[in-house]
């Protein structure tokens, strides 16, 4: 089985109508100014996974600064997954550092939305330590429901969309929330790194680390080291449709990993980070 645990999806209006939300929305624009950036609807989601059998897809739109914006990305997602629930586990972006974002959480968590993100605070202006955060947090604890951020890497080139929230402000997240589930993006900035640490290991026990557009940032072989320390932590996940599907699964494929590792980063660490799965039903 392959889930694909990191997929950006929008509704046609807004593949329409991109230039209207590039203007209404400054992240959004910044990281959709190059053509080349695509923007698909749960339609060609859909293509995309049959074409490269993937299964399921954990989906979700972007997350704009505006909550009325989220809602639409929200509606769609909600839309898509209850068209192919076997194939779509939605999450809604949401904008916490507004008040309407804790209710819209509420909506979507009612209305059968599996968790929230990707969340991006530099484009969302919010940070990862601000007390507004807290209802959310609360909330998603109460649900058992994960959270995504996007975390970014605070070394290196940088590029379209680089943030600044990286490691330390997602482990202080953690460390201070140890039951709430965090799934966070792009291998959290490199905090992956960090399980190797025993007295930091213990607040990280609900962490998962996703592989969202790794080709661009780290060499394949990130996913076979990591997968020595943290086998159960790796959640595969594209960025679709800023990655191709079926070009990142093959090169998943092509690592030589061993089939309980190619099985848990594919499909059975996003259960677990869903509570899906117990840990003990799975061998690490
Ligand atoms: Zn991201």
């Amino acid at each position: 089985m392959i889930i694909d645990g990191h997929v950006h999806i929008v509704p046609p209006s807004i593949v329409r109508d991109r230039a209207h939300y590039m203007a209404a929305d400054r992240w959004f624009g910044i990281l959709h100014a190059s053509p080349r950036a695509r923007l698909v609807s749960a339609e060609e989601l859909i293509h995309s996974m049959d074409d490269a059998e993937v299964d399921a897809a954990l989906c979700f739109g972007f997350a704009f600064a505006d909550n009325a914006i989220c809602r639409l990305c929200n509606d769609h997602v909600l839309e898509a997954a209850a068209r192919w629930p076997s194939r779509l586990i939605p999450f809604a972006v949401v904008n916490p550092a507004e008040e309407a974002g804790l209710a819209e959480a509420e909506r979507c968590l009612a209305a059968g939305a599996a968790g929230v993100g990707e969340l991006m605070p530099d484009g969302q202006g919010f940070g990862l330590g601000d007390p507004s955060l807290e209802p959310l947090l609360a909330l998603l604890q109460q649900h058992a429901a994960p959270l995504m951020l996007h975390i970014s890497e605070l070394v290196g080139h940088q590029y379209a969309g680089k943030g600044t929230v990286g490691p330390l402000a997602a482990y202080t997240l953690a460390a201070a929330h140890p039951e709430l589930r965090l799934i966070l993006s792009h291998w959290g900035g490199g905090l992956a790194l960090y399980e190797l640490m025993p007295k930091a290991r213990p607040s990280l026990a609900n962490v998962w680390y996703d592989t969202a557009a790794s080709p661009l940032l780290y060499e394949d072989r990130i996913f076979s080291e990591v997968s020595l320390w943290a086998p159960t932590k790796i959640v595969f996940g594209t960025d679709y449709p800023l990655l191709s599907q079926k070009r990142m699964v093959a090169r998943v494929r092509a690592l030589g990993l061993n089939q309980e590792q190619e099985e848990a980063i594919l499909a059975t660490n996003l259960l677990r980070a869903l509570g899906r799965l117990q840990a003990d039903e799975v061998a690490p």
